[in-house]
């Protein structure tokens, strides 16, 4: 019997995703490993039971984890969780240390050798393990979907023979990897589509996919991105003429999706309530950095603002997990790649090189020890100047505990 891979059904009621795909529980077991499913895991994915047992996996239950040496999560396991863990077991998953102290010392106090997924170097030996890229992409994705089904217009130019549709205008604010696929998604529907970003090399990815840049290229932007390929937070002067510039630029907007994010720093302030005022009724922003704060005044988390003017702000929480069924399907994939480096290929046996530099970038927690150098002894403040600070670094708004039924949007009555 080999050793076994366990994927449990996330308890998180707002995490509809899964760690495993028919697909990578066939991979898993070619590698070697026993894997058990446990029941209902993938329903939220769109994956049955089946599908997975087709695939190879035992169907399990919860307490099968007590049998597991690797255990393959989206969400960190909470500590009621951790308590059928074995010591020593690999628990793999996008593990949201900073701002959790107890979460990541519960991991500890548990023996398990903890992988957050999301400090993956992002070097190209660790491009199909980018978990950040996988999931932003889809985010961005998603950000259109939901500004078209809100925008109660059509997004084409159409021309009829009872008259003209004009093209809706989307502006994209920050093309990261969410931002560039949100340019591509909104193009595709048909929209006029113009972008800004405070790095340079956007500048060219977003001409190739054929929007129209705006930014103030001045000394300050021609430095801003840092050698990880990230954005610096600007200066107050900066953000002042980038202000001007775009509060023109909106006015004139029908659909905006903000996705602008500063690794270890509240999201950046871009839209103001004056140029929410400024926009037509009917006009939909779509904040996808409202779990770090929020790039939009008056956008609020899990929820669809309208504005008095009549601006829809939508600020749904775990926007890849609004497309679950795919965005479980690249996830599986990442872990899947990065598990593979973790296995002696001659023995079929779990052997983590601890100098490898994937297992250094992200291993939390190992022998009942806190050990990733950005936690270990030091304290907060320094963690959270980190460049792999990412998302959840800055101190974001507690995310709301809902039930699954409750996770369709709200609508209120917000900001003037
Ligand atoms: P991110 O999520 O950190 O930020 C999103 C975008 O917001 C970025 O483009 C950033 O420049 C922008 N932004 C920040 N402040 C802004 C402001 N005040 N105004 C306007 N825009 C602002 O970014 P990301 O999606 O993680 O991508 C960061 C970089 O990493 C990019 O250069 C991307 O191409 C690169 N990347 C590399 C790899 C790889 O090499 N494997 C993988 C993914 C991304």
């Amino acid at each position: 019997m080999g050793q076994t891979v366990f994927i449990p059904r996330e308890l998180d009621a707002n995490e509809p995703r899964v760690a495993a795909s028919p697909d990578t529980v066939k991979r898993l077991a070619g590698l070697g490993f026993d894997v058990t499913v446990e029941a209902g895991a993938g329903t939220a994915s769109r994956i049955p039971d089946e599908e997975f047992a087709k695939a190879g996996a035992a169907i399990g239950k919860a307490g099968d984890v007590a049998k597991a040496d690797v255990v393959l999560k989206v969400r960190r396991p909470g500590e009621a969780e951790l308590k059928a863990y074995r010591p020593g077991t690999a628990v793999i998953a996008i593990m949201d240390p900073y701002g959790n102290d107890a979460g990541v010392a519960a991991l500890a106090s548990a023996g398990v050798t903890a992988f957050s997924m999301e400090f993956m170097p992002r070097i190209t030996r660790a491009q199909s393990m980018d978990v950040l890229s996988s999931q932003a992409n889809l985010a961005g994705y998603q950000a259109v979907i939901d500004a078209a089904s809100e925008y109660d217009r059509a997004l084409p130019m159409m021309m009829t023979a009872a008259g003209t549709v004009p093209a809706a205008k989307v502006f994209i604010m920050g093309v990261g990897v969410a931002g560039l696929q949100a340019i591509a998604t909104a193009r595709r529907l048909g929209a006029v589509v113009t972008a800004t970003d405070v790095r340079p090399a956007a500048k060219e990815q977003v001409a190739s996919l054929g929007a129209k840049f705006l930014a103030i290229e001045d000394e300050e932007f021609k430095a801003a991105e840092t050698a990880g390929g990230y954005a610096k937070e600007m200066s107050k002067e900066y953000q002042a003429k980038q202000a001007a510039l775009t509060a023109e630029h909106i006015a004139k907007q029908d659909i905006v999706i903000t996705t602008a994010l500063i690794p270890g720093r509240p999201a950046p302030k871009l839209v103001s309530a004056a140029m929410v005022a400024s926009m037509k009724p009917g006009s939909v922003i779509v904040d996808l950095a409202v779990e770090r704060g929020g790039n939009v005044e008056g956008a609020a988390s899990d929820q669809v603002v309208t504005t008095a003017n009549g601006v829809k702000i939508v600020g749904h929480l775990n926007v890849p997990g609004r497309v679950a069924a795919s965005a479980s399907l690249l996830y599986a994939r990442n872990l899947f790649a990065f598990v593979e480096t973790l296995v002696d290929k001659a023995t079929k046996t779990l052997a983590i090189n601890r100098d490898d530099e994937l297992v250094k970038a992200t291993m939390l927690t190992d022998g009942g020890q806190v050990v990733h150098p950005a936690f270990a002894g030091k304290p907060a403040m320094m963690i959270a100047s980190s460049e792999h600070a990412r998302p959840a670094a800055a101190k974001k708004p507690a995310a709301p505990k809902k039930p699954a039924a409750a996770r369709k949007p709200k609508t209120s009555g917000g900001i003037a």
